[in-house]
């Protein structure tokens, strides 16, 4: 499926049997994490913490 970056909104490719807490990286540098919603995917910004920057 198609679905939408949060960060970006570009389209973000989603593997068909994509399993909640899956990380996916996008093209602009996000890195999403899947979660089921209503029976459907969503991407959600991974939270990984403070490993920015360094
Ligand atoms: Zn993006």
């Amino acid at each position: 499926m198609i679905t939408r970056c949060p960060l970006c909104g570009g389209n973000v490719k989603v593997p068909d049997d994509a399993l909640p807490g899956e990380i996916i990286e996008h093209s602009c540098g996000a890195v999403l994490e899947v979660h089921v919603n209503d029976g459907g995917l969503v991407l959600k910004l991974a939270e990984i913490g403070e490993d920015w920057g360094e």
